[in-house]
């Protein structure tokens, strides 16, 4: 018996590889072609009822055979264990809330947001900025399918952007240098010795798109705090938002030894809300140990519930 996974994956895979060495295509234009069949109805895969966690991960398994071979680190799909962490968080916010906007200015694949939203139980409406064609694409097709509420942008996301401010950004921002150094004169981050930072950057343009008092969610280098243009980040924090916690991942995660990365959340500035009693500071433990794990969730719930006071 094959899993709803397996059925949907398979059905995918086939489409995506029979395009491949017919077309001289690449795996993941295939991809897309499959998944247009199964939009058009043209041809579906054979499944009953599949949970929207269920045609996320088949088609996460088959981006991520097509990324195997050409995909640089920038553009790499968040990987699940991350995804999962950040929903954990998320839903402390949207608890309270009937309907929740969400953005992600760096949205890839969607991989990354669709685990948030799946994984929530109010209403959202999301917004996703994605330069890659490709890519976007393919975001919008997953999207579809998973009938999520959620509007695209293809689009240089550090140029102005026609979105109102949401609840909540979440994003695992590319890092590196920003080409564009003419826009980049516009962001107070903008560095007048050399190149300024992507991910600087995103997170300037993020904190301008999210409401006062709003969350951001931010995959960012674990060496972010320790670059040439971190003095100035840190004044750009300080005076638009709280810093409320940086959770450090496993190396394991990451498929790259110098890619790894830590969970920073910031809060926009309110004048009626007071900044975090404490900034949690912590590493995610192996997530293969389930005793870490449920003690590492214990941690950050005491720390919620000491801040919420
Ligand atoms: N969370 C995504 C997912 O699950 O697929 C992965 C995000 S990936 C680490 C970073 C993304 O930022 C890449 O898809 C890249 O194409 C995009 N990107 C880089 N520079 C950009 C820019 N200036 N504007 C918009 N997107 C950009």
């Amino acid at each position: 018996m094959h899993t709803n996974v397996e059925q949907i994956f398979t059905f995918i895979d086939q489409e995506s590889t029979f395009i491949e060495e017919q077309q001289s295509a690449t795996y993941l234009e295939g991809v897309v072609y499959a998944l247009e069949l199964w939009l058009e109805d043209k041809k579906v895969p054979t499944v009953t009822n599949p949970t929207k966690e269920q045609i996320r991960k088949a088609i996460q398994l088959a981006i991520l055979k097509g990324m195997k071979s050409t995909s640089q680190v920038n553009h790499q799909m968040t990987p699940d264990a991350i995804g999962l962490l950040v929903s954990y968080f998320v839903k402390v916010v949207a608890k309270d809330k009937k309907e929740l906007s969400i953005l992600d200015p760096a949205f890839g694949t969607g991989n990354l947001l669709y685990t948030v939203m799946n994984a929530l139980p109010s209403e959202n409406h999301a917004y996703g900025v994605e330069i890659d064609e490709l890519l976007i694409q393919l975001a919008a097709q997953t999207g579809e399918l998973l009938t999520h509420d959620i509007q695209l942008f293809r689009q240089d996301a550090l140029k102005p952007l026609l979105i109102d401010p949401v609840d909540v950004v979440v994003s695992d921002l590319p890092v590196g240098y920003y080409p564009d150094d003419e826009t980049a004169q516009d962001y107070f981050l903008h560095s007048k010795e050399e190149m300024s930072y992507a991910h600087h950057l995103f997170i300037e343009q993020s904190m301008k798109h999210v409401k006062p008092g709003g969350y951001l969610y931010f995959l960012v280098p674990n060496t972010i705090f320790e670059s040439k243009q971190a003095p100035q980040l840190h004044k750009f924090m300080k005076e638009n938002g709280w810093i409320q916690a940086v959770i450090q991942f496993p190396a394991s995660i990451f498929k790259t030894k110098g890619q790894e990365k830590s969970l920073l959340v910031l809060q926009k500035k309110r004048e009626d809300l007071k900044g975090p009693r404490e900034v949690l500071l912590a590493k995610v433990p192996n997530m293969t140990n389930k005793e870490a794990m449920e003690l590492f969730f214990q941690k950050i719930d005491i720390w919620q519930e000491e801040n919420a006071k």
